[in-house]
């Protein structure tokens, strides 16, 4: 199994038992479901119960609560404080954010990349944007600028 884990709640070292083959298996599925949604919320523009009910799960499996504390410039903030496996609490975090967006006014501004076989989405905070960033926009006007040069060009014959 790959070596992979994430900082404890606490910033310390997490167990290397902490993050297994159950926990990694819960990370994919949580991925999966924020994919499915976004998908969905990209192109129909709602999201269903079920992929809804998959967000809610994550995100209530540890109990969390909001706390203040000082920051490095002595200011206080509020940060949420979880407790229960650090893997839970990732999930949970991730989760969670995964339902701000959905819920949002930001849900009506997520779209699908139309990048040459990207599969990211984005934020659409200008109406002719229509790629995740440059790169993608640049591919693709490059893609539909050789598929113009090449439209009237007879196709090369088979080699054999
Ligand atoms: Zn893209």
């Amino acid at each position: 199994m790959r070596d992979v884990r994430p900082p404890a709640a606490d910033g310390g070292e997490v167990d290397e038992d902490t993050v297994n083959d159950g926990a990694v298996a819960r990370f994919h599925a949580l991925r999966d479901a924020i994919r499915t949604a976004a998908a969905q919320v990209a192109s129909a523009g709602r999201l269903d119960a079920v992929h809804a009910e998959t967000l809610n799960d994550f995100s209530r499996r540890v109990p969390a609560a909001p706390q203040l504390v000082q920051n490095d410039a002595g200011e206080w903030v509020r940060r949420m404080h979880a407790t229960g496996p650090s893997t839970d609490i990732a999930l949970a975090a991730i989760a969670s954010d995964a339902t701000e967006l959905f819920s949002g006014v930001r849900a009506a501004q997520l779209r699908a990349c139309t990048g040459p076989n990207c599969p990211l989405f984005f934020l659409q905070d200008r109406p002719r944007r229509h790629w995740c960033s440059p790169g993608c926009g640049t591919r693709a006007r490059a893609a539909a600028a050789y598929s113009r040069r090449t439209a009237g060009r007879r196709p090369t014959p088979a080699a054999g």
